[in-house]
């Protein structure tokens, strides 16, 4: 805490380490999701194959990365935009591997405005 050097190198190793965890995470949970469910956004209904399953993404419902049940309960498979849409209510939230990826409407923080609407939505 008094040495803001080191502390900045800590911070520094121990970012690096959870996008490491986030992306090994990610890609167990995406591997099971993408087996457990037909390849379709969950909003827009478009439909995936091989070829641009890279735009398929898994959105935890509950907007808790770590909570990640064996049958999928927490996941909904959202293409990239439907996806960016949802989480554009939710931001800033860890965006592994995009840092350009903020935009000024972000600033509009309001997770229990999303969790309502998706209550009242029946999803
Ligand atoms: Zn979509
Ligand atoms: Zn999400």
């Amino acid at each position: 805490m008094s040495n803001s050097k080191s502390r900045d190198a800590d911070f520094a190793q121990v970012r690096a380490a959870q996008l490491d965890y986030n992306a090994r995470r990610a890609a167990g949970y995406r591997e099971q999701a993408l087996k457990l469910f037909p390849w379709i956004c969950g909003r827009c209904a478009r439909e995936f194959e091989r070829r641009n399953l890279s735009e398929l993404t898994v959105h935890h419902v509950d907007h808790d990365h770590d909570n990640n049940p064996r049958d999928g309960s927490n996941w909904e498979l959202l293409c990239i935009y439907c996806h960016d849409e949802e989480h554009s209510k939710f931001e800033n939230f860890v965006r592994y591997g995009s840092a350009s990826g903020t935009r000024p409407e972000a600033a509009r923080y309001s997770p229990f405005a999303d969790l309502k609407s998706k209550m009242e939505g029946g999803e």
